[in-house]
């Protein structure tokens, strides 16, 4: 990298602070200029083919055609107003459209510009619809482990212990109730009891469905969605679903709530809402939940409102995202996508030092027993010609939609390749 880093990289660099990254130790981030499609470009001239995504977003690839034209028109038209008291086309549109999309009557659309702030509204949903109920005193969540909802404190909170670094953090968080997936027949009695003992306390329950993803890529059924929705419908409690991972096609179905048959009281989306493009998210909750906040009471309103909610030019391009989905075969490209990966990763399962294989819709993943050093494994891919970013113990493609055979190909092959080398 060093004999042709630009000017830019070198005199921007000791200026930028990198997430999640010691940068004593780390290697060099890669200086990036173009992305088109799977490829990424860098300063150097050379090309890398993308299994990641850009962190789970890009599912139609980088720079579709049609998205970029929508965002340039919009941009021309009116790239941001406020949307405090007054409203605009993009942001009804796609209000419309999600809830169109969306299972039963999740059909109230709020809008902020991260996913981590997408959770904290629906936890203030939760707390704020027992406040507009008289039932100040269920102010509690219950999450799981292996969960991850974002890194702003209150998301934080929710995280998985471990994941979440609670004991950095501890003293300044809410302290919620951190339990057990329940997975089985036994577990779920136990998680029954747990919930009929404490549902006084409890606001609402929060998971991401079907897959837990940045705590481990750890896969579970759809009966346990099925098992929370009817746990939580006995006790009067809310179930929240966090699908900014799951949400627009990743499992295999546009929402992952589809393959349990169920409808959360709130949902969370963002990741790939606007195609990897921009950053936008939503809470959406169903009528019942919105209809505690009418009242003669101003405090009985939803207390959030972020600068940039609803950004048109964010509204636009999840407007053109949303497009693609109706004309183009998307969910086919994912089913198509699954079957390849999991025919071409369970190749590794041989390898020395795999945990395990598995694959869901457009995730796969390959467990390790133990990664030394993750960033070090994601420099050696770039020098394959891969982006992947392993973490923890987990090496996954979550691949865009589009990508094209021979890529996916590439990058599994790369992925055998430095696992071996590894051993
Ligand atoms: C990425 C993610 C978040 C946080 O979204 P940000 O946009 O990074 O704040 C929350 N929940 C899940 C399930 C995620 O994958």
């Amino acid at each position: 990298m060093s004999r042709t880093e630009p000017a830019w990289y070198r005199d921007g660099l000791p200026h930028i602070w990198l997430p999640y990254c010691q940068m004593k130790t780390s290697p060099p981030p890669l200086a990036v200029t173009a992305t088109d499609g799977s490829r990424i470009t860098l300063a150097d001239g050379r090309e890398l083919i993308d299994g990641v995504a850009a962190w789970w977003t890009a599912c139609h690839g980088y720079n579709h055609p049609h998205i970029r034209d929508a965002a340039q028109a919009q941009l021309a038209r009116m790239p941001h107003v406020m949307f405090g008291g007054s409203v605009h086309e993009p942001a009804l549109t796609l209000a419309k459209r999600l809830s169109d999309l969306l299972p039963g009557d999740l059909e109230r659309v709020f809008y902020t510009d991260s996913g981590s702030v997408s959770v904290e509204v629906a936890l203030k949903m939760g707390i704020q619809y027992r406040l507009n109920r008289g039932e100040a005193d269920r102010r509690k969540f219950v999450a799981f482990r292996g969960g991850y909802h974002g890194d702003t404190l209150a998301a934080t909170a929710i995280c998985d212990p471990e994941e979440g670094m609670h004991h950095l953090f501890g003293g300044i968080m809410p302290e919620q109730f951190i339990l057990d997936l329940p997975r089985d027949e036994e577990s779920r009695a136990g998680f029954e009891t747990f919930i009929a003992d404490h549902a006084a306390e409890i606001t609402a329950v929060i998971t991401e469905p079907l897959v837990q993803g940045a705590g481990g890529m750890l896969f579970h059924d759809p009966d346990v969605l099925r098992c929370l929705r009817d746990i939580c419908d006995r006790h009067g409690i809310l179930l929240i679903l966090d699908e900014i991972f799951t949400g627009f096609g990743r499992t295999g179905t546009m929402f992952a709530c589809e393959q349990a048959g169920i409808t959360p009281d709130i949902i969370c989306l963002s990741k790939a809402l606007t195609g990897g493009t921009m950053a936008l998210a939503a809470t959406v909750a169903r009528r019942h939940v919105f209809d505690a906040f009418l009242s003669d009471d101003p405090e009985h309103a939803l207390m959030h409102g972020p600068t940039f909610m609803a950004n048109p030019l964010a509204c636009a391009c999840a407007n053109a995202s949303l497009d693609l989905f109706g004309r183009e075969p998307r969910l086919d490209q994912v089913a198509a996508l699954s079957a390849r990966m999991s025919e071409g990763l369970e190749t590794c399962r041989a390898l020395p030092g795999v945990r395990d294989v598995r694959v869901m819709g457009a995730i796969g993943v390959v467990e390790m027993e133990k990664i030394s050093d993750p960033a070090a494994l994601r420099a050696r891919f770039a020098e394959h010609g891969a982006w992947i970013r392993p973490f923890r113990n987990i090496i996954y493609l979550t691949p865009a939609f589009t990508i094209a055979p021979d890529d996916l190909t590439f990058l599994m092959q790369t992925i055998r390749e430095v696992i071996s080398e590894m051993a």
